[in-house]
């Protein structure tokens, strides 16, 4: 077994870097502005080859969550937990719910993004918004 390790090609080391930053950045359509997730030479929806990065606002709601209890790599200890988020420009992104969690369901909460370390480098997490209703019931 090994550590997981970060796909890092030209398209994705810009959105690693803004990873490092804190600020999650993904690429633009230069020419129809939607967002492009994962990162892509090409657009698509239109098929541009131009992008440009922007970052994402941090928002997001949880569409599916699953909780791993085998062990597939050495830096993911079980168990933990994997959230397909669709963030506010669309994409959805894969990243790991940290601190609180829902009861019950976790569909349709509402998450915003942080930042931890893991294994070495910083890597992109979401927590529950405050104002989450799911969140509340639970509380
Ligand atoms: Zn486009």
């Amino acid at each position: 077994m090994a550590n997981s390790k970060p796909v890092m090609s030209m398209y994705d080391a810009p959105m690693w870097e803004s990873i490092g930053r804190h600020r999650l950045e993904l690429q633009t359509c230069s020419r129809c502005a939607r967002f492009r997730y994962p990162p892509a030479p090409i657009c698509a929806n239109c098929l541009s080859l131009d992008y440009r990065w922007h970052p994402i606002a941090g928002r997001g709601t949880i569409l599916s969550w699953v909780i791993f209890h085998r062990q597939y790599f050495d830096d993911h200890v079980p168990p933990y937990n994997v959230v397909a988020v669709q963030i506010e420009e669309g994409p959805i992104i894969l990243s790991n719910l940290v601190g609180p969690v829902p009861e019950g369901s976790w569909i349709g909460a509402e998450v915003e993004f942080c930042y931890g370390e893991h294994a070495g480098r910083m890597q992109h997490q979401v927590r529950l918004r405050e104002h989450s209703s799911i969140a509340a019931e639970s509380a």
